[in-house]
C-alpha cells in the first residue's frame, strides 16, 4: 500500500483570514488571545482538509514565518533581541519587524522598536524567509514548546501527525553570519538540540519527523556535504524515524549523498527531478522508505493523472510499502481553495487545483495504486476530460502566436546602430542637460485613485467617470513635475493597479483568480495572474495614457512598460511549454506596444525588468541559459525602436556582479537601478565591467519615508561620477513612488533636482 502525505500546507486562510489577524493585532485593535485563537482556528480547518491523509504535517503553522519559528525553537536570536521576556509570540514580531503591536502595555520601553531581521526569498520561490543570524559565540536553546503544542493540537483532532522540522543544514546554510564567523563551526553546538528534539518528540510517540533540507538541490561546496555525513550520523539513529524532504530541484551530485544518509525516508521532487528517479531508486537502501512529489506543489495546474500513473504504476509495484506519495513540495507556494473562486470563468477553472484540490489528487493516486485504476474510474476520466480539453483548447492554442514565435529572427533583438551612434542622435532630439534628471514611473497611489478604481470596479463609476478621475491625477503628476523641473518626465501610472497585473489583463492569454493569494511575507500576500495561453495583444495597453500625458508638455514624456521576464517571473505560468517560450510570447506583445508607442510620439520608453534577477535557476550551472532567453526576450523587446528612441530599463536591486555581462547585454540605452542605500559601492560592478550605457543609480531610498537632503544626494553621485563618466550618469530614486505620498516626495524630489543643478554647474 502506498501512504499518502503532505509536506506543509499554506497557513494564510483561504480568505486571508491569518493576514487580517495578524494586521488587526498589529494595530492595536484586537488581542493577542484572539490571534492565537484565529490561529488554533486555521489550524484545525486545516488538518480538517488534509485529515484523508495517511500522515499530515503539524508545526508547519507559522504565525509569521516557518525559518523564524526554527530560530526560536533552537533559542537562536539575534542578540539585540536577547534580552526580550514576555510572550514568545510577540518577540516573534519584534524580530520579523521590529515591533509587536501598537501599545502593547508591558515591554514597551525594554522590547520594543528594535531593528528587524533580514528577508530573503525561499529558495527560487516569491516567499521570504527571515534570516537566521550567526556570531562565532552563538548558543543555542532548545524550546520544543510551539512544535509539542501543535502536535497535542493535532492528536486531540485526531489527526495522524508528522512533525514538520528544518534540518540543521539548511538551518545553517541559509543563516547569515555577521562576524567572519564560521556557520560550520557552530554544527556540533547544534546537533544536540536536534538530537534532544527529536527525542522529545519520539518521546510523544511520534513515528515520523519530516527534516527539510532544500540545500540539497543546491551547489554545496565539499565541506557542507561532509557536514550532512556529520549531522546525520548524529541525527539518523535515534528512536524516531526521519523523513528527509529535499524539493524544488534536482539533486545532481547531491544524489548519492542523499540516498546514502542514516535516515528511514527521502523525499524527492519528482516533477523537477523526475529524471533522477531511477537513480534513487538504484541508490537507496532496501529499507528506506522513498516519498515521490508528484504533484505540483508550485503552480495551480490539475496533475495529468493517468500520465502519473503510467510511471507511477512500475515503480509502486517494485517498492510496495516503501512508496510514499505527497506534493513536490510544502503548499505554501499555491492558493488554498479553487472552490472559492467565484468569477472565474468556467473553462479555465476547470484546469486548475488548489492546495485543497492537489491533496484530493493526491488521494485518487493512492486510490489507484492500492485498488487498482477501476476503484476511482470516473475521477481518472473527469481528469483525463479536462487535461485534453485544456490541451486541445482554441484559447491556450494560438497558431498566430506560435508562428510569430517561429518567426523570431536575431535581427529583431537588434537596434539598428551601437550605443554611441545613437547617442548621439537622442541627444540631439532630447537636448537633456548634464546629469538629466528623471523618476522611476509610479507617483503616490493616493486615496482617491484608489477610490475611483475600486468605484469602477464595482460598476458605480462608468469609463469615461474612471478615464477623467485618472487623467487628472496624470494632469497632476505632469503639473508637479513640471513645477519641480524634472527633465525627463512620467505620467505617473495612476492607472495601474499593479504592474504586472495591468498588462496581464489587456492580454489574451491570462486569467485572473479573486482569492489566488499566496504568502510573500508575513501578513503579505501576492495574488499571481495564471498565464494560460498563448499571448497576444488586442490592442494597444497604454498609448492613450502616454498620448494624454505628453499632449500635457513640452518635455520628454517616457512611456512606461513591464518587461517580459517581470511579467513572467510575477505570474503562474505554463506547465505545457517552456518558460522561454511563454517569455519570447510576452516580448512579442510588449514588442509591439512599444513600436506604438513610437508612432505615437513617444520619444523615450522605459521597460521595467525589476524581477529579472530573481528568475535566476538555483543552480549557478543553469544560470547563462536562463540569461541568455531573458535577456534575448527583452532585446526583442525594446531592440525594434528606431535609434532616436531612447529605451531605459529599470531593476530593483543592484547586486549585479555576477550578471553583469548579461545586463550589458541588453543594450538598454538608460538603466536605473537602487543603490542610495549601499552608498554607490554597488556601482562597482558597472565601473569594472566598463558598462557601456547610461546608468541612474537610485539617489534617493523610496522605501524610507525620510526626505534625502540635496547634500546627501550630491554626495552620491558625486561617489557615483568615480566610477562612471558623469557624462553618462542620471540622477533619479531608487524605484517607484507609488508607495509615499505627496508630502514626502515633493520636498524629496526638490531636493534631489537640486542637486542634480549643483552638479551641473561644477561639472
Ligand atoms: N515603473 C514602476 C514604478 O515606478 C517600477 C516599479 C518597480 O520597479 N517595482 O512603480
Ligand atoms: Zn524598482
Amino acid at each position: 500500500m502506498v501512504t499518502t502525505h503532505n509536506l506543509g500546507f499554506p497557513r494564510i486562510g483561504a480568505k486571508r483570514e491569518l493576514k487580517f489577524a495578524l494586521e488587526s493585532y498589529w494595530k492595536g485593535e484586537s488581542s493577542r488571545d484572539e490571534l492565537k485563537a484565529l490561529g488554533a482556528q486555521l489550524r484545525q480547518h486545516h488538518w480538517a482538509h488534509q485529515a484523508g491523509l495517511d500522515l499530515v504535517p503539524a508545526g508547519d503553522f507559522a504565525f509569521y514565518d516557518q525559518m523564524l519559528d526554527m530560530s526560536f525553537t533552537l533559542g537562536n536570536l539575534p542578540q539585540r533581541v536577547r534580552a526580550f521576556h514576555g510572550d514568545t509570540l510577540d518577540n516573534t514580531f519584534r524580530v520579523a519587524r521590529g515591533r509587536s503591536a501598537k501599545g502593547l502595555e508591558h515591554h514597551g520601553a525594554c522590547c520594543d522598536g528594535v531593528a528587524a531581521g533580514e528577508m530573503t526569498k525561499w529558495f527560487d520561490t516569491n516567499y521570504h524567509y527571515i534570516v537566521p543570524e550567526f556570531t562565532a559565540g552563538t548558543e543555542f536553546r532548545l524550546d520544543a514548546s510551539r512544535l509539542l503544542d501543535q502536535l497535542a493540537e493535532a492528536r486531540a483532532a485526531g489527526i495522524k501527525a508528522k512533525p514538520v522540522i528544518i534540518g540543521p543544514v539548511t538551518y545553517l546554510a541559509l543563516g547569515k553570519t555577521k562576524d567572519d564567523a564560521d556557520k560550520l563551526a557552530l554544527l556540533p553546538r547544534l546537533l544536540p538540540l536536534y538530537t534532544e528534539l527529536l527525542a522529545q518528540l519520539a518521546a510523544q510517540g511520534v513515528e515520523w519527523v519530516q527534516i527539510d533540507e532544500p540545500v540539497l538541490v543546491t551547489e554545496l561546496p565539499a565541506e557542507w556535504k561532509q557536514a550532512f555525513t556529520t549531522a546525520y550520523a548524529a541525527l539518523g539513529n535515534g528512536k524516531v524515524n526521519l523523513l528527509l524532504a529535499t524539493y524544488f530541484g534536482q539533486l545532481q551530485d547531491n544524489l548519492s549523498l542523499a540516498c546514502q544518509l542514516p535516515v528511514q525516508g527521502v523525499h524527492l521532487d519528482a516533477i523537477n527531478a523526475r529524471n533522477e528517479v531511477d537513480a534513487v531508486l538504484a541508490q537507496l537502501p532496501q529499507d528506506r522508505v522513498l516519498s515521490l512529489g508528484v504533484i505540483n506543489g508550485r503552480n495551480i495546474w490539475k496533475t495529468d493523472l493517468n500520465a502519473v500513473l503510467d510511471w507511477l504504476t512500475p515503480v509502486a509495484k517494485h517498492l510496495g510499502d516503501r512508496l510514499w506519495i505527497a506534493p513536490t513540495c510544502s503548499l505554501l507556494h499555491v492558493p488554498v481553495d479553487l472552490d472559492s473562486e467565484q468569477k472565474l470563468d468556467s473553462e479555465i477553472r476547470s484546469w486548475l487545483a488548489f492546495a485543497i484540490q492537489k491533496l484530493d489528487e493526491l488521494k485518487v493516486l493512492a486510490a489507484a495504486l492500492n485498488h487498482g485504476h477501476a476503484a476511482v474510474k470516473d475521477e481518472l476520466a473527469a481528469n483525463q476530460a479536462a487535461i485534453h480539453a485544456r490541451r486541445s483548447s482554441p484559447r491556450v492554442n494560438n497558431p498566430a502566436v506560435k508562428a510569430a514565435v517561429a518567426a523570431i529572427t536575431k535581427a529583431m533583438g537588434q537596434r539598428s546602430s551601437a550605443y554611441a551612434l545613437r547617442a548621439g542622435k537622442q541627444a540631439a532630439l532630447l537636448k537633456l542637460p548634464v546629469y538629466p534628471t528623471t523618476t522611476i514611473g509610479s507617483f503616490p497611489q493616493t486615496a482617491e485613485i484608489r477610490h475611483a478604481r475600486s468605484e469602477f470596479k464595482a460598476g458605480r463609476l462608468d469609463e469615461a467617470g474612471y478615464k477623467v478621475a485618472m487623467q487628472a491625477e496624470i494632469a497632476r503628476s505632469v503639473r508637479e513635475q513640471e513645477a519641480l523641473g524634472l527633465d525627463v518626465l512620467v505620467h505617473g501610472e495612476a492607472e495601474r493597479n499593479d504592474m504586472v497585473e495591468y498588462f496581464g489583463e489587456q492580454l489574451d492569454g491570462y486569467a485572473f483568480s479573486q482569492f489566488g493569494w499566496v504568502q510573500s511575507y508575513g501578513s503579505r500576500c501576492v495574488k499571481p495572474p495564471i498565464l494560460f495561453g498563448d499571448i497576444a495583444r488586442p490592442k494597444a495597453m497604454t498609448v492613450e495614457w502616454s498620448k494624454y500625458a505628453q499632449s500635457l508638455t513640452e518635455k520628454p514624456m517616457k512611456g512606461m512598460l513591464t518587461g517580459p521576464v517581470t511579467i513572467l517571473n510575477w505570474s503562474f505560468v505554463r506547465d505545457d511549454q517552456p518558460r522561454s517560450v511563454s517569455c519570447y510570447q510576452l516580448a512579442l506583445a510588449i514588442r509591439a506596444e512599444v513600436l506604438d508607442l513610437e508612432r505615437a510620439g513617444v520619444r523615450v520608453i522605459q521597460i521595467d525588468e525589476a524581477a529579472l534577477r530573481e528568475g535566476l535557476p538555483l543552480r549557478q550551472a543553469q544560470w547563462q541559459d536562463y540569461l541568455d532567453w531573458a535577456v534575448e526576450s527583452f532585446r526583442i523587446t525594446a531592440n525594434g525602436a528606431r535609434d532616436e528612441t531612447q529605451i531605459h530599463t529599470h531593476m530593483c536591486y543592484s547586486e549585479f556582479n555576477d550578471i553583469i555581462a548579461s545586463i550589458a547585454d541588453m543594450d538598454a540605452d538608460v538603466i536605473t537601478i537602487e543603490t542610495s542605500r549601499s552608498d554607490m559601492e554597488l556601482l562597482d560592478a558597472f565601473d569594472n565591467f566598463n558598462y557601456p550605457n547610461e546608468i541612474g543609480p537610485g539617489v534617493y531610498d523610496i522605501h524610507s519615508p525620510n526626505i534625502p537632503t540635496r547634500e546627501h544626494m550630491e554626495q552620491l553621485m558625486k561617489k557615483a561620477a568615480e566610477r562612471i563618466p558623469a557624462a553618462r550618469l542620471w540622477v533619479n530614486p531608487d524605484c517607484g513612488l507609488k508607495t509615499r505620498n505627496w508630502e514626502e516626495v515633493i520636498p524629496a524630489l526638490t531636493n534631489m533636482v537640486a542637486a542634480a543643478k549643483a552638479l551641473r554647474a561644477a561639472n
